[in-house]
């Protein structure tokens, strides 16, 4: 080894422009944004690190990390698996394998539940597949008299969402069950239920980019031959857990719309309507349930 010369140390600047030139030679989607954000934590440093001290050296190990992020990201590993956590909305999360890694799609669904429950409102709030959390903890992160439950049938999901309940100083709020949807709740009722179902036909889970076919949790994504199988149970099970007048919103796939919306009808709700995402397609479909009982 002593004829070796020391490999050359990088700094931050140049360590991420060699990382976004070999992702996007790898086919990247996201190459400026994914090299950043492995240098941050591979480099133990800040965004405002890499442009404020751009000349910092990255220690060996820390290059050696990097490359191994890189040589990952490559072969089509998502960012949120690489580093184990992904923002959403105003939380961090941990995130692996068990759960889907929440989208900023599912931002809209947040703000829709937090404007129609205002800060200083008591109230309760189930989630139904709750995953990592993002949307419950998310909910709770802003309503400070706000309690929720959130259900999962993987004990694998459940392990992530407790540890980010934890970190998130949010357990005290929340109880975090496994059941199968809405089985074993009894007669307990909410005055808001979300959820953000699996609706993916199956037969389009093979056409989906690597990172999700291939990484994400088949349970998370795969909604039966029309992915709609999860709304054609929930429909009816949401509007009967739901309290009088309480509200509902759910995430869906940007052409289940119409299909969704009748099904929540079919099932009694009022004011049904869908909401779109940043990216202008429709994500959410939300309503009530009648404060009246029409029954009988
Ligand atoms: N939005 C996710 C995707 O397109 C799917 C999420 C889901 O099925 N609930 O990958």
């Amino acid at each position: 080894m002593s004829d070796t010369q020391a490999p050359e140390l990088q700094t931050l600047v140049k360590a991420w422009k060699a990382a976004r030139e070999r992702l996007d030679a790898a086919g990247i989607d996201q190459p400026v944004i994914d090299a950043r954000l492995m240098l941050e934590v591979a480099a133990d440093a800040t965004r405002t690190d890499i442009i404020t001290d751009p000349h910092r050296l990255l220690t060996p190990q820390q290059a050696a990390t990097l490359d191994d992020y890189l040589t990952r990201r490559a072969a089509r590993e998502p960012v949120s698996h690489i580093l184990g956590r992904k923002g959403f909305w105003k939380i961090m999360l941990s995130v692996n394998s068990h759960v889907l890694t929440p989208r900023p799609d599912t931002e809209t669904l947040v703000e829709m539940a937090l404007r129609s429950f205002p800060e200083p409102m008591a109230f309760n709030v189930l989630d139904l597949g709750v995953g990592s959390g993002a949307i419950l903890l998310s909910i709770l992160a802003e309503r400070p008299a706000a309690k929720g439950l959130g259900i999962d049938v993987s004990e694998d999901a459940l392990a992530v969402a407790r540890e980010n309940a934890a970190n998130l100083d949010l357990a005290g709020r929340c109880a975090l069950l496994r059941g199968d949807w809405t089985n074993g709740l009894g007669d307990a009722t909410f005055d808001l239920v979300v959820s953000n179902p699996p609706y993916i036909a199956t037969a389009e889970i093979e056409t989906l980019e690597p990172e999700v076919r291939d990484h994400e949790p088949r349970i998370a994504l795969d909604g039966g031959p029309d992915g709609l199988d999860a709304y054609r149970l929930l429909a009816p099970e949401i509007l009967r857990v739901l309290k009088p007048g309480g509200m509902f919103a759910v995430e869906i796939g940007h052409t289940q719309s119409a299909a969704v919306e009748a099904l929540f009808k079919a099932a009694g709700a009022s004011n049904v309507e869908t909401s779109k995402d940043l990216s202008d397609r429709q994500r959410v479909v939300a309503g009530a349930k009648n404060p009246l009982e029409i029954r009988g």
